[in-house]
């Protein structure tokens, strides 16, 4: 059976045909993160410049606290999470929609005792993101809910 790499066929939930796990990030080990892998679903050459991958955090895990100028547009499709956009906490739930804006800082953790996934659509020419620095985080903490939401170590 010759694969058609236009159609991306789902196995088991969230698992998809030819599609690799890869690990969430494997070019800064400066990033701190727990608990997520990466699947790109349709990379270049496909919709004009745009990536989409799927992430997917085990509960209790995070992605990186990070900000940069290309933007996100993401699409939970398992479980439940929660997700740092600016300086909102916002509850998200499987087929909300949130957009990272420009150089907002941004991460997202699954519930404790959930896994949640989900949908990122990405420039594939982008820059690399850019990690808090000590005095960032101090800034960041002034927000009561954002100091209880964020984890950077
Ligand atoms: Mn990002």
């Amino acid at each position: 059976v010759s694969h058609n790499k236009n159609h991306v066929i789902q196995d088991a939930p969230h698992r998809w045909r030819n599609i690799e796990e890869l690990v969430y990030k494997d070019e800064d080990g400066a990033a701190t993160f727990k608990d997520v892998t990466r699947r790109v679903l349709f990379g270049e050459d496909h919709v004009d410049g745009m990536e989409v991958r799927y992430f997917e955090v085990d509960a209790g895990g995070h992605t990186t606290l990070e900000k940069h100028e290309h933007t996100h547009l993401v699409i939970p499709i398992k479980g439940k999470g929660a997700c740092l956009v600016g300086d909102e906490v916002l509850p998200l739930a499987m087929h909300d929609l949130v957009y990272v804006p420009s150089w907002a800082w941004h991460q997202f953790r699954a519930d404790e005792s959930e896994v949640f996934g989900f949908l990122c659509l990405v420039k594939v020419e982008r820059d690399r993101p850019t990690l808090p620095t000590a005095d960032e985080i101090t800034e960041m903490k002034a927000n009561a809910e954002v100091a209880a939401f964020i984890r950077h170590q």
